[in-house]
């Protein structure tokens, strides 16, 4: 989907997009990948700086699940050995060691911690999405009913915040996770105080603004 996404989205923004759909898929980018995947799967789900209501679980899950067409319970798995074996050789997506092939998550390490993922997979919500993986996949489909909608309300929003999610891997050096101007974290939607992150995991107050998404979505601390 990332390479193909690239015709694609140019084809539509010149022939297809008008100033309204632009700034609903700009919208829908934010919601994916910054609600969805830096804010929820992240933060929320993989390093618990937070309870969310049910209901805000669920939606949130949601736009994380289709602007990363991965379940929480995988994020979270390659995720928490990136954070167990970071920049060696066993971190599923070392940017120094991996180069290129970081720019596309089927080249990266093979590599889960499923203590992470049995956690995930006791939470009912998270478990839904991980039980559920090929059908609630397939549900985008349905938008193709209605090709603007699908375009500029899901594929060209997800498909940015795939390419975001792989920017995202850019942010180590061979001196390990570097804190990253604020253009960064525009592209990243958040993922821009990485080294804070990597020195502080569960908690996200040196994280600047997604702080504050992070605790708009939550109640309560979760440990
Ligand atoms: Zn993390």
């Amino acid at each position: 989907m990332q390479i193909i996404s690239i015709p694609i989205t140019t084809w539509a923004l010149l022939t297809q997009a008008t100033p309204i759909l632009v700034a609903a898929t700009l919208f829908m980018f934010f919601m994916y990948k910054c609600l969805g995947v830096v804010a929820t799967y992240h933060r929320i789900l993989c390093h618990r700086v937070g309870k969310m209501n049910p209901l805000v679980q669920i939606i949130c899950t949601a736009l994380g699940f289709y602007g990363s067409l991965l379940s929480p319970v995988t994020w979270a798995g390659v995720h928490i050995d990136h954070h167990k074996y970071v920049d060696t050789d066993k971190d599923p997506h070392s940017a120094t060691h991996l180069g290129w092939r970081g720019w596309f998550s089927i080249l990266w390490k093979d590599s889960v911690d499923l203590r992470v993922m049995a956690r995930l997979k006791r939470d009912s919500i998270s478990n839904f999405f991980h039980e559920y993986y090929y059908s609630l996949l397939t549900l985008p489909l349905l938008l193709l009913f209605w090709p603007k909608i699908f375009l500029f309300f899901w594929f060209i929003p997800a498909s940015m915040s795939l390419w975001s999610q792989h920017v995202s891997v850019y942010n180590h050096d061979e001196t390990g996770a570097k804190e990253m101007p604020w253009w960064f974290g525009v592209l990243t939607m958040g993922e821009h105080h990485h080294k804070w992150h990597h020195d502080h995991p569960n908690d996200t107050s040196g994280e600047g603004w997604i702080h504050y998404i992070t605790k708009a979505l939550t109640y309560a601390d979760s440990r």
